[in-house]
């Protein structure tokens, strides 16, 4: 019962359920973390279907559901299949209970998939790490640059109209170039920017070498550019930071945590479903096993959710959170950042600082705090 009454303090309603349509992907990044790139595992419709029976009991009118469609690459699965995998959670949009998201590498929009994506009125965030010199380790499984496919794929869905918003792995070498990088990716004509500092997590175990100053003069960059750039995209962590700074400073700072994290329930191509990161699917460990929480073709994700504080690595990320709000300066701001990145640096859940934190939270406040500027602009 204690651990449950824990799982209800740190964790609030599902909002987010990311489905794994193929564990294919046509491309063969440097930096990927997915283990089964280059299986060919796809999705059925009964599995689909099984996570719509979910989603139906965790959402309502005025809550809905984002239903991220993240990969391998979601489109290598081809249209018809797609389609056969929305089809079970039509009435659920239709009634504006829950909204599809895709994640994309890009490189397969054509004119066809835009009318799909307008027609399902699917969100879409491209991955794309700048211009081509910062793509190069964005390839093809030939080792071939992919960043002319992607451009035309990003320039295919602005032709459309269709809303996007780009994501880019910030590595050692774009850390030192966050104009260049802004200029590059503002010019494409995003919704929303969103800056990850490359991780070390899945497969990928290496560590980026990038210092905290770097990055607190990156973040320091893109609050400058922000500045002289007001009527351009949203960027997202400059967003995140504004919003949590005017709550604290109007003393609505218990508003900032109120939904509680997301436990972002991710589902793959079988079912099987992990918790709290969807890097952990398809990981398997001596201690922790596979990190499954439950398959949803035998049990509903509100029945796993219900029993998540049984699981060892969920109990031992909120024993990582308590020890952040005990410890860490800035976890009012932060609220504990992600549970994968302390287990694939650290090797332990309960763990609290990583990479991850000190290069995208703690040096995004300290670069506000240090500049002269001490207001944000979003
Ligand atoms: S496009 Fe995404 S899934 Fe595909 S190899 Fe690159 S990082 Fe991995
Ligand atoms: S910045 Fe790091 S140590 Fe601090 S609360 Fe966030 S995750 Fe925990």
């Amino acid at each position: 019962m204690e651990g449950r009454l824990e799982f209800d303090r740190w964790f609030g309603r599902a909002r987010t359920l990311v489905l794994q349509p193929t564990t294919l992907c046509n491309l063969d990044c440097v930096y990927c973390y997915l283990p089964h790139r280059r299986l060919n595992n796809e999705m059925t419709p009964e599995v689909a279907q099984a996570v719509a029976d979910s989603a139906a009991e965790l959402t309502d009118p005025g809550t809905p559901v984002d239903i991220v469609w993240h990969g391998g690459e979601p489109l290598a699965l081809g249209r018809r299949k797609f389609t056969a995998l929305l089809a079970p959670f039509e009435d659920l949009r239709q009634a504006g209970r829950i909204h599809h998201s895709v994640q994309t590498n890009a490189t397969l929009i054509d004119d066809k998939w835009c009318d799909l994506l307008t027609r399902y009125q699917v969100h879409v965030g491209v991955s794309i790490d700048g211009p081509a010199a910062l793509n190069a380790r964005r390839v093809d499984l030939r080792g071939r640059p992919a960043f002319d496919r992607i451009v035309r794929g990003i320039r295919r869905l602005h032709d459309y109209g269709i809303r996007f918003s780009l994501i880019a792995v910030v590595g050692a070498e774009g850390i030192d170039q966050p104009v260049a990088l802004l200029d590059f990716l503002a010019e494409l004509g995003p919704h929303t920017i969103g800056f990850n500092v490359e991780e070390m997590e899945g497969v990928n175990d290496q560590r980026c070498g990038i210092a905290q100053d770097q990055a607190e003069r990156f973040w320091k960059g893109v609050m400058d550019w922000r500045r002289t750039h007001s009527g351009g995209p949203a960027l997202r962590e400059l967003e995140r930071l504004a919003d949590y700074l005017r709550l604290a400073r109007s003393g609505q700072r218990g508003e900032w945590c109120r939904y509680g994290l997301d436990p972002i329930p991710t589902v793959s191509t079988d079912g099987d479903v992990v918790l709290m990161s969807p890097e952990l699917a398809g990981i398997r460990d001596d201690a922790y096993g596979d990190f499954l929480a439950g398959n949803v073709r035998s049990q509903s994700i509100a029945g796993m959710l219900d029993q998540a504080h049984r699981l060892r690595y969920v109990a031992e990320f909120m024993t990582g959170l308590s020890r952040c709000q005990m410890e860490c300066e800035f976890f009012d701001f932060c609220r504990g950042a992600q549970a994968c990145n302390r287990y694939f640096e650290n090797g332990s859940f309960a763990t609290t600082e990583t990479d991850y934190c000190r290069l995208t939270r703690q040096a995004l406040v300290t670069a506000l705090y240090t500049s002269p500027q001490k207001e944000i602009v979003a």
